[in-house]
């Protein structure tokens, strides 16, 4: 069962300690990620979460390359025993009707990295919550970050207010933010840049009872365009038979003035007819909810006594599911890199960022293949016709494979739909 509110828990309650190595602001898939391998490091690390854990979260699609991550953390037999419905493929529909042939991952790497899961985020992430704990970790939830504490620029520590009202201040030698779209250090500092090309909004609800395909199609997320492409759905099916069903289109075209989330679910569901059919006799299971503008990046990654992970350091678009992976990489690039800097003791922008250039080359691959997935009148399956040596750089882009040398060279010939002016980080 999907569960929206999860009651607080005292599993992540305790005594915490004056100074820690690493305080980790959030704990979503970055931050567990993050804490988990400097805990196993023999740092001391606080993660401090503001919601509870489990607590519900969008997101629930992974890609195959997130085994690796997983599989550094020690927890793929944990998955391998889970219940969350295995994935092998992803398959596209195009303007609400004609299915392409799905893109099954193992047809490109026959290994078992290529069938991945689809999760409730609640448990996923408790997941990796309670094995950051298990690696020596300290957790702490209902832990609202207040401010991070600067002397001059040099992050120093935390202002954290708990559940019971206390507000403390916990010094550390490094700040993560992990703190998800909510940026935490981004805003602060005003180092957010909006990805001016995917002002996108999304609408999204589960349903139980929706008709899946068989055999091993049944755990494929599906990406179905509606008539005119002025909008996508995604269909991901969970545990349960629930299926988390959403849409996201301009947030111009999706939003207008006075339109509530549920007339705009409604509205696009009847320009996808394969969709329909698909929903057809099942029941809605939860409200619908709504979120929007979700795409930036920010100027910087790193500064004195900080570092960003996941998507507090940047956000691109549902349509690829790489928000968790993305996640889990940083926080491994993240993890190595605090690694070095504490025990070199060399807590500079230039330390703490060191990894940025090499992970922004990887995610500029995803995010020119969602640059082309909505530019208007660009087709996947045309551009295939005519350049079908690319089709194994797209499975590549696909499954997260986006760190691979060569891979974006399919952008070479697909140059004509990117812009004009690349979007540029520093590190
Ligand atoms: C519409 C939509 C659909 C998506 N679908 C997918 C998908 O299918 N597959 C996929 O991989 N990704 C998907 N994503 C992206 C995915 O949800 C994120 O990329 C992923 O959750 C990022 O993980 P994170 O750890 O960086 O942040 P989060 O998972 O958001 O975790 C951040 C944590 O920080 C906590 N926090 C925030 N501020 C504070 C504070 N001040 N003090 C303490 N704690 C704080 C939050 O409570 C939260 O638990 C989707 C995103 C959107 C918008």
């Amino acid at each position: 069962m999907i569960q929206i509110h999860y009651p607080p828990s005292r599993e992540y309650a305790g005594p915490v300690q004056d100074r820690y190595d690493v305080i980790v602001i959030g704990a979503g898939p970055a931050g567990a990620a993050t804490g988990t391998l400097l805990a196993e490091q023999g740092h001391s690390v606080l993660i401090l979460e503001r919601s509870t854990v489990p607590r519900f979260h969008i997101g629930e699609s992974l890609i195959p390359e997130t085994y690796w991550s997983l599989k550094r953390l020690g927890l793929i037999d944990q998955l391998k025993a889970s219940a969350f419905p295995k994935k092998f493929s992803v398959q596209f529909f195009s303007e609400g009707m004609k299915p392409s042939k799905p893109f099954y991952f193992d047809e490109y790497n026959d290994h078992e990295s290529s069938q991945t899961w689809q999760v409730e985020r609640g448990d996923f992430d408790k997941m990796l919550v309670d094995n950051a704990v298990t690696k020596g970790a300290t957790v702490r939830t209902e832990a609202h970050v207040m401010e991070v504490l600067f002397d001059g620029d040099q992050a120093v520590g935390v202002k954290v207010k708990f559940s019971t009202g206390e507000v403390r201040e916990i010094a550390c030698r490094v700040v993560a933010d992990a703190s998800g779209q909510s940026s935490f250090l981004v805003h602060r500092l005003n180092l957010k840049t909006p990805d001016t090309r995917l002002k996108k909004a999304s609408v999204w609800s589960y349903f139980q009872g929706a008709r899946r395909d068989p055999g091993r199609d049944e755990g494929a997320t599906l990406i179905l365009q509606t008539e005119g492409k002025t909008s996508w759905f995604w269909y991901i099916p969970l545990r349960n038979d629930i299926v988390s069903v959403g849409c996201t289109g301009a947030t111009s075209y999706m939003f207008s003035k006075g339109v509530d989330p549920e007339s705009v679910f409604q509205r696009e569901l009847g320009r996808c007819p394969a969709l329909q059919e698909r929903l057809q006799g099942s029941t809605r299971y939860t409200e619908y909810f709504a979120t929007k503008d979700y795409s930036y990046i920010s100027r910087q990654a790193a500064g004195p006594g900080w570092v960003l992970v996941g998507d507090a350091c940047g956000f691109i678009d549902p349509v690829y599911s790489s928000g968790v992976y993305l996640a889990m990489k940083s926080g491994e690039f993240v993890a190595d890199a605090v690694d070095v800097a504490l025990r070199s003791n060399d807590l500079s922008q230039q330390a703490l960022g060191s990894w940025y250039p090499t992970y922004h080359q990887g995610v500029e691959n995803f995010r020119k293949l969602v640059y082309a997935f909505y530019t208007p009148g660009f087709s996947f399956g045309e551009f295939f016709r005519q350049h079908p040596q690319y089709r194994s750089h797209m499975t590549d882009i696909l499954i997260g494979a986006v760190f691979k040398p060569g891979v974006d060279e399919i952008f070479q010939v697909m140059g004509e739909v990117l812009p004009p002016e690349e979007v540029t980080l520093a590190g």
